[in-house]
Parts: structure tokens; sequence; C-alpha cells
């Protein structure tokens, strides 16, 4: 039997695409990029051409200057070196995809990050099935189990209204977290200004710009200190103990991340109000995800990869891990 996809290989720094010349995601500029999602790890600037979704294009425009780039819709198909391609949603952040490759005969979907939660600001997950699944494993461990969003929101909705003189300082990463803690406070019926560190200014604009509501968000800057007592602050994570927040009133620090079921992350950060909120499938949504997409073999690009090969070995599946870098930078 001949290996399975033998026209695709794994490299550290990216998925290279033979008959395509194209890389998924490369970390170093190439000629040819797919890119799956904005975040920093995935995207990079400096690539000579682009194919990403419009919203991931946007993103790209907005933290690396004008980017010439070919729009890809989601279910779109297009040719390249005799490769069918074609852009799924992956349900990670707004404009994210995973990256279906169709050649002689064989399937292959690339995930890059991906979530099955509900998530107010991007198209659901799209279940794609194929041959070949390469997929991420930030959270492959049985330990992660991201507990219910609204349980998440409604402790900082509690701790809100527990406090009256102070406000709730939120760290959240730029591109995805930030609108999405927004998009879930509206969803609970939290209709307050929300107040925005500079940071994170233009990532909610732009959101805006391409049709996601996020209501009253205003910035930090303009704000008089007592006209945020009882509010709701977002900031990016490294803002949350630097001298920025002397400015708000009596802050209680929280953080929205993955990583907040992991004590110690938290406490390295000061965090007195740690949320349970990740854009990756937990373990479950992990194994899951593999047995309805049902490939014949599962490639494992980043995170936790031992324990999900060892869990498809167990289903009788095959699996490898890739040796991938750089991943993870500010995704959580
Ligand atoms: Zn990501
Ligand atoms: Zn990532």
């Amino acid at each position: 039997m001949t290996e399975a996809a033998h026209w695709i290989e794994p490299h550290p720094h990216g998925i290279y695409i033979k008959p395509a010349d194209a890389w998924i995601d490369p970390s170093r500029p190439v000629s040819r990029a797919l890119v799956t999602h904005g975040h920093a790890d995935h995207a990079r600037g400096g690539h000579e051409e682009v194919w990403a979704t419009p919203e991931t294009l946007a993103i790209m425009g907005l933290r690396y200057g004008t980017h010439s780039g070919q729009a890809i819709r989601y279910g779109d198909g297009f040719d390249l070196g005799g490769v069918k391609i074609s852009y799924h949603s992956a349900g990670h952040v707004l404009g994210s995809a995973q990256i279906l490759m169709e050649y002689e005969g064989e399937r292959v979907v690339a995930t890059g990050d991906y979530k099955r939660r509900a998530d107010p600001t991007c198209e659901p997950f799209d279940v794609v099935p194929c041959d070949i699944f390469i997929t991420e494993a930030t959270f492959g461990l049985p330990v992660f189990k991201h507990p219910e969003t609204e349980v998440e929101i409604q402790k900082l909705l509690s701790a809100r209204a527990a406090n009256p003189d102070r406000c709730i300082l939120v760290g959240a990463y730029a591109l995805g977290k930030a609108q999405r803690v927004i998009g879930e406070l509206r969803n609970a019926g939290y209709n307050n200004p929300i107040y925005l560190h500079g940071a994170l200014k233009k990532m909610c604009h732009l959101y805006q710009t391409l049709g996601i509501a996020l209501g009253d968000i205003r910035p930090v800057m303009d704000t008089e200190k007592d006209a945020m007592r009882g509010a709701i602050i977002l900031a990016p994570p490294s803002a949350l103990n630097d001298r920025w927040s002397r400015r708000l009133p009596n802050p209680i620090t929280a953080m929205a991340s993955g990583w907040m079921r992991v004590r110690q992350r938290a406490r390295q950060r000061n965090v007195e109000l740690p949320l349970i909120m990740s854009d990756h499938a937990d373990w479950e949504e992990l194994t899951q995800t593999i047995k309805e997409v049902s490939p014949s073999e599962t490639w494992i690009t980043h995170g936790r990869e031992d324990a999900l090969v060892h869990w498809c070995s167990l289903n009788q599946m095959k699996a490898r891990a890739l040796e991938m870098v750089g991943r993870e930078e500010e995704d959580d």
C-alpha cells in the first residue's frame, strides 16, 4: 500500500502541498500561502500570494498593512496545480477556515484552529468528511473540559453586581476572544457600555465593519474614572498588571482563556476572576470531531499530541503527530 497523501509534506514551519507549490499557515514568508485564520501564529506578513477568507484578509490587512490576496468564501472551490481546494468554517474566530484539498481521489482537511461551541462572532464549525484529517490539539488532554460559556459569563456578571464601586477588568486577546466576550455579554442581556483598552479598538471596529454587532463599546481613554464604577472593561492580557490599569476604579482582575482552567496560569497573571472561555475544542470535542469526520488517518499539528495519538490507536484509527513550531502565541 502506498503512503496516504504522499502529495502533502508536513514541515516544522508549515504544511506543504507539493502539486500546488503552496503552504498552509507557513511561519515564514513563502510565495504561495493558504491561510486558515488571522491569529499571528497562522497568518504572517510577507507572503507573495495569499488565499484566505475575505474576513481573514481584512484582519491581515489591519495587522500587516495592505495585503494582496485572493478572497475565498466558505464553500467556494478553486484549483491550484491540479489540487481542488475549498474553505469551510472552523468556528474559531471571525473568518477562520478549514482547508479541504482533493487530489488523486484523496480528501484531506487541515483544520487550523477550531472549536465546536457556539460563538456569536463567527460561523459554526462545519463537519467535512475526509480521508486524512489534520487537526490541532491545543487542549488535547482528557483533563481539559471547558465549562458552559453561559456559566462563565454569569460569574462575570455576578462579580460586577456584587461590587458596584469597582470595575471588572477582563484580559482577552485582541482577535476573537475580546469580541466573543462582548458578544456573549450582549447575548446574556448586558447592554451597558463596555470599555476598551486602546489596543482592542481597531479589531473590534473591524468586526463591526464586517457585520458583527458588539453594541455600545467605548474607549477607556475618553472616560472619567468615576464613570467606570460598576463597568466591564476589556484589555489585552499584557495590560492587566501594568501602569495603565491605575486609571481604573479599583479593578477586579479577570481573564477569559481556556488556560484559566490551570490555576497556576491564573496565579501567574494575578487573576482574581478566571473565566474559562476557549476558542479551541476541548478533549471531548476533539475526539467527537474525529469520530464525526471519520478519517482513515488523523495527523495532529500542535498542542498535546501524545494523548490524542493514543486515543486514536485505542479506537483503531491511524494517527501521527506532526512536529510544528511556533504555534499558540496568541491562541487560547
Ligand atoms: Zn488561532
Ligand atoms: Zn493556533
